[in-house]
């Protein structure tokens, strides 16, 4: 089939890939001449991994191409995704100016039929309004289905590629068979592509979201009354992880959710409740709950300190919102960083790819180590925020040979307990025994 994508971020670009990958023709159109340019000369904009093999296979064999021309992009699609954003406005609901933007763009363009698939995350309604900005501009006929996306920052090609559903929302037998026909061949295994109407559809991509959202709250309000009984949370979320309705996955306490989705889509979602008169009493306590949990780690930071970290030095393990992700959106260490700051601290940090969107968000106001030791040199203590594989078993005798004090705030719960008692260290983790 002939493909558009409009919109080549983390979702844009891993679906148009991944919709080349099983043989399609695909376009990626992007307003962001840089970004652009960098796909034309074969670099991979963003880090995901395994997105560059597929990429450059891709665009060996042709099918898949990027430009800065819509109406080149979409002349002979068939079906055009939008992958736009989609961020908070000023009242906390999503911005839906790119997306109707867009629309109205392409409806000028428009000449035959077309498959309009709207990929970001969007309220309820947004279909509809779409379809009007078509019916505003064009007589020629579309199909506007809604199709959230699924896949996690990270693993995000292994998502696209083996879903464990595919959500379409649309009332029209056309677009479901086209839509059947594109997400075939990656339902093989037997996952469903679950159709539905639009409303329904738009609402699931929040309802998962916010449902993630509020499990991983949840355990981090056990992790913090754990810390205050005397209770593991290690123990308490294997203990409640084998029950099967509760499973065993996303109970990891933290410091906070973050990244581009859950913070700005538990949002949006409390605020279209709002304007429906329903007060979603559950959601707003995971925001406020988050909000405190983002800087817990600062908390702890501080009672060790008695209050005065003035003129302190940390190091700081994790940028990333999430391992696997150069992504920084929301990142729960921006946070902790700017509280330190505030409290007269300085900080070195590093992280195994996301360095450089940081320095380029924040430039100088942290030192930037060259790999994880060097960022230990002069700390009074090693504080993790993300759990980066390379970080779960490092060598402790140079950690301590290079830490000024052997003193570990870990917002991940990386190490064994018993562990940092034989080492010896002062380590203060989630929901767990404080070791002294
Ligand atoms: P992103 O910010 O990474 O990418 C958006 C891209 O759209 C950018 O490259 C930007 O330059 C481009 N763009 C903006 N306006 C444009 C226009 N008029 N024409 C062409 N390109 C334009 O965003 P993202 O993380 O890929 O998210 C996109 C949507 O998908 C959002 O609604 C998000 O909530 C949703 N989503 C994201 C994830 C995720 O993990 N990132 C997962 C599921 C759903």
């Amino acid at each position: 089939m002939k493909i558009a994508v409009i919109g080549t971020g983390y979702v844009g670009l891993v679906t148009g890939t991944c919709l080349a990958e099983t043989g399609n023709d695909v376009i990626c159109v992007d307003i962001n001449e840089a970004k652009v340019k960098k796909m034309q000369d074969g670099q991979v904009p963003i880090y995901e991994p395994g997105l560059d093999l597929l990429f450059h296979r891709n665009i060996a064999q042709d099918r898949l191409k990027f430009t800065t021309d819509l109406a080149m992009a979409i002349k002979d699609a068939q079906i055009i995704f939008m992958a736009l954003p989609t961020p908070p406005g000023g009242d906390g609901a999503a911005d839906l100016s790119y997306i109707l933007g867009a629309a109205k763009d392409i409806s000028k363009l428009i000449t035959d039929y077309k498959v309009i698939v709207n990929k970001s995350t969007v309220p309820v309604g947004t279909a509809d309004k779409v379809r009007a900005v078509f019916s505003e501009n064009t007589d020629v006929e579309v199909d506007v289905v809604s199709n959230p996306e699924f896949l996690r920052e990270g693993v995000a090609v292994e998502d696209f590629m083996k879903p464990d559903r595919v959500v379409v929302g649309t009332t029209s037998e056309r677009a479901k068979k086209l839509m059947a026909e594109l997400y075939g061949p990656y339902v093989r295994q037997g996952n469903p592509i679950l159709f539905m109407d639009e409303r329904s559809s738009e609402l699931t991509k929040y309802a998962a979201n916010s449902f993630l959202a509020t499990k991983i709250t949840f355990m981090n309000e056990i992790a913090n009354l754990c810390e205050l009984v005397g209770a593991d949370v290690d123990a308490v979320r294997k203990g409640i992880g084998s029950d099967s309705r509760i499973g065993k996955r996303f109970l990891f306490p933290g410091v906070g959710y973050g990244g581009s989705c859950f913070p700005k889509d538990v949002q949006a979602l409390v605020k279209s409740a709002d304007e429906n008169d329903y007060h979603f009493a559950i959601l707003k306590s995971v925001m406020d709950v988050n909000e405190k949990q983002k800087t817990i780690l600062v908390e702890k930071v501080l009672k060790y300190y008695a209050n005065n970290v003035q003129g302190k030095h940390f190091a700081l393990w994790g940028l990333a919102f999430k391992p696997e992700t150069d992504d920084i959106r929301e990142a729960p260490a921006l946070y902790i960083i700017d509280a330190l700051i505030k409290h007269g601290a300085t900080l070195t940090v590093f992280d195994p790819e996301a360095m450089a969107n940081v320095k380029a968000l924040i430039g100088d106001k942290v030192n930037y180590a060259e790999n994880a030791y060097d960022a230990l040199e002069n700390a009074d203590a090693l504080l993790i925020v993300t759990e980066w594989s390379v970080f779960r078993n490092p060598d402790f005798e140079r950690l301590e040979s290079t830490l000024k004090n052997k003193v570990i705030f870990d917002g991940r719960n990386l190490y064994d307990l018993e562990k940092m008692i034989d080492l010896g260290y002062y380590y203060n983790s989630i929901g767990r025994k404080q070791i002294n």
